[in-house]
């Protein structure tokens, strides 16, 4: 039989009707489509689709469980390297990872690698949660029981922060026999998972099923601790802990630091996001939500943050959203699948524009002036330098605006940890073992990297997991 030349289809929320609601855009395989596609897979020997992703999924081999019947195996082979598939299936760029070096890619489209491990992992979650609650009740107290009594025998490890770094390097390391902790600065786990990526992307029901699962393998979570300020590194270790891992990311929004940048109605993405997805203003008409936005919204930047915070806006209600990116659509950083259901649900690219300055009426923002763009040679980034044009300035009415240019490190626990070397932008310096210049501090995720993908933080969760099991040892 002749191979399927494009990916199976996954069916979705049509756009008229997703910009109503904040439900899940796509709906996921069912069983047939899954194998469907899962039949396209050439199951390659040399395999380079497992080179591209960051935690080293064995794709063949899991396509093959599935394939031949078996999703409990697949699940338990995807897990083997990937701790939070349910997740990556959704959010990962595939298309730059995975999907980028699979071999169907040559000729015909690359296997739909991320969907097959969201079927996957979605299928396994619904099993779990139809477990009947009285059973998981019963052998959750005996888990407990269990867990407190081996827990007094282990060595402690400190997990700082529960974004997918955090919780993959906890994983991993509850997995090797040790007592992990994890202390997390906000009420809430999942990091960019919980307060960044929204509802209609990443169902908050999938993170809490993943984050239960680690929560399953003996993880600890002390939420409402900010390590820097209620408790430092130094008292961790005077506390027991033997080793500290740190994947506290980067939240801190960048600014444009333009003329009017501090009237009302202009947020940073970061403040606009979490506003909406940790007071679930998301759950409109039930929550009030306390952002407002208004009816023409001006977002600037064009990268996965940026389609969010657009998206979100529409779904608010605002009128009129606009993009407004300096370069042009080959350079935009968004997943294509985002820039797509962005197009499809009505967003306005003004692309090659940069804003120079914001006019306020009555306090609040009412206008953006833009000066017009053309690109140049290739920066450092290896993308083209946006060149301003000159006397080409233009000016849109606007009442929101929307920052999304890029977030930095928060600077909090650096500066507050005697001896740990950063990097001039705030990143915390590691080695290739992801130690600190801290004796038994290691650190991993958007908090070295600066902000990255959730698969990288994922697979430096990883790393520094394996890192500081090596470092234990040798410090018996
Ligand atoms: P984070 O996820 O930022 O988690 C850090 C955690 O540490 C947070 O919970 C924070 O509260 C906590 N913390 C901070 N300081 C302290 C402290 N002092 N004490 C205790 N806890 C602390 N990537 C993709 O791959 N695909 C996408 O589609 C995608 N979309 C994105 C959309 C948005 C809106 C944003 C903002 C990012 C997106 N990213 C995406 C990027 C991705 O989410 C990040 O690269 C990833 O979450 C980084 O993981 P992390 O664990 O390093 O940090
Ligand atoms: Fe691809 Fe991400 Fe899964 Fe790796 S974790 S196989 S990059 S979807
Ligand atoms: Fe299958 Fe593509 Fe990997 Fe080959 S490269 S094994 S076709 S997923």
């Amino acid at each position: 039989m002749a191979i399927q030349k494009e990916k199976t289809p996954m069916r979705s929320q049509s756009p008229e009707e997703r910009i109503k609601n904040f439900d899940e855009v796509p709906f996921g395989y069912n069983k047939e489509e899954a194998l469907r596609e899962a039949e396209r897979c050439l199951q390659c020997p040399k395999s380079p689709c497992v080179d591209g992703c960051p935690v080293q999924v064995p794709i063949p081999q899991f396509i093959k469980a599935l394939r031949d019947g078996s999703v409990e195996e697949a699940n338990e082979i995807i897990k083997s390297k990937n701790n939070l598939p349910a997740i990556c299936g959704r959010v990962c760029p595939q298309e730059s990872q995975c999907e980028k070096v699979c071999v169907m890619g040559n000729k015909k489209e690359p296997v739909a690698i991320g969907r097959l491990e969201r079927y996957v992992a979605d299928t396994m979650l619904e099993r779990e949660k139809n477990i009947s609650a009285d059973t998981a009740e019963k052998n959750k107290g005996a888990a407990d029981m269990a867990l407190e009594v081996k827990k007094e025998k282990k060595r402690k490890v400190a997990v700082i922060g529960s974004g997918p770094a955090g919780l993959t390097a906890a994983a991993d390391l509850a997995k090797e026999g040790f007592a992990v902790t994890i202390f997390e600065a906000l009420h809430e786990t999942g990091g960019v998972l919980r307060y960044g990526i929204p509802e209609f992307r990443l169902p908050k029901k999938i993170l809490d099923q993943e984050v239960d699962y680690i929560k399953g393998l003996g993880v600890e979570i002390r939420v409402n601790h900010l390590v820097g300020k209620s408790v430092t590194i130094d008292e961790l270790f005077a506390d027991g802990y033997e080793a500290i891992f740190i994947g506290t990311g980067a939240g801190l929004p960048r600014f444009m630091n333009i003329p009017g940048e501090n009237l009302n109605g202009v947020y940073s993405a970061n403040e606009f996001l979490t506003r909406v997805n940790l007071m679930k203003a998301y759950k409109f008409p039930e929550y009030k939500t306390p952002v407002k936005v208004g009816e023409k919204v001006a977002v600037v930047g064009a990268g996965n943050v940026a389609m969010d915070a657009a998206r979100t806006a529409k779904r608010l209600g605002s009128e009129e959203v606009v993009i407004v990116y300096r370069r042009s659509e080959k350079e935009m950083p968004a997943r294509d699948e985002e820039i797509e259901h962005a197009k499809e649900e009505g967003i306005i690219f003004k692309l090659l524009n940069n804003p120079v300055r914001l006019y306020g009426k009555n306090g609040r923002v009412a206008r953006m002036e833009c000066v017009k763009m053309r690109l140049g040679e290739e920066d450092a980034s290896g993308r083209r330098r946006p060149i301003p044009i000159e006397g080409s300035n233009w000016i849109m009415d606007v009442d929101t605006v929307i920052v999304a240019i890029g977030q930095t490190p928060n600077p909090l626990l650096p500066k507050n940890t005697p001896n740990l070397a950063t990097e001039s932008w705030g990143g915390i310096i590691v080695d290739e073992k992801m130690a600190t210049s801290r004796k038994g501090v290691f650190a991993g995720g958007d908090i070295v990297t600066g902000a990255a993908t959730v698969i990288e933080a994922m697979g430096a969760g990883k790393k520094a997991a394996q890192s500081i099991k090596e470092y234990l040892e040798k410090e018996k």
